[in-house]
């Protein structure tokens, strides 16, 4: 079942999608053309990465998965794949900060991707799927057993690091997040 962690697949993805992190936008502004083409919306850009994402991981998968004969096992294969590459400390059960949101010290308790990045990503390859011609009733994407794992990382997340995902979702305060050039005072 464990997919091997070598399989030549860039982990270098934006994978916490937790929508704060504006530190990776656009790097070199030197001159921007007159007239530039309209700009693919973030969505529209992440979806399509997710989507090669995915391509590449069937690609690699051994046995060779076609796309067709993907199921939703598969695809719980796949988001336990990115698991590896996670950056969200979730406690085991044993663990004395199991709990808690803020940890006096470290533990070895492994790192994951959070539930809301997940979530994100299976909302975007469902879409994905659907724009590359997939059937909807065949979506991998939307199978049940997909729903449910998702619900159950959710609900385990949410104990183990003693967060309610409805708190967390509060944004900070965006005010003097946005680069607007040329804005000041
Ligand atoms: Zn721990």
């Amino acid at each position: 079942m464990d997919i091997d962690a070598e399989s030549g697949i860039n982990p270098n993805f934006d994978y916490p999608i937790t929508s704060s992190n504006p530190s990776s936008s656009s790097s070199a502004v030197l001159s921007p053309p007159p007239r530039p083409p309209p700009v693919p919306s973030r969505y529209e850009n992440q979806k399509r990465r997710d989507w090669n994402t995915f391509g590449q991981y069937l690609r690699n998968h051994r046995p060779p998965l076609p796309l067709s004969l993907c199921s939703g096992n598969h695809v719980l294969e796949f988001l336990r794949y990115l698991d590896q590459f996670g950056k969200t400390k979730v406690h085991n059960q044993t663990c004395p900060f199991f709990g808690m949101p803020n940890p006096p010290a470290p533990c070895p308790c492994p790192l994951r991707q959070a539930w809301g990045s997940l979530d994100a990503l299976i909302g975007r390859l469902r879409a994905a799927y659907e724009e590359n011609g997939g059937k909807p009733e065949a979506n991998p994407f939307g199978a049940r057993v997909v729903r449910v794992y998702l619900r159950e990382v959710r609900d385990y997340q949410s104990k183990a690091r003693g967060v309610s995902y409805e708190k967390k979702r509060k944004r900070p305060n965006q005010k003097g997040a946005l680069p607007t050039a040329g804005a000041t005072q």
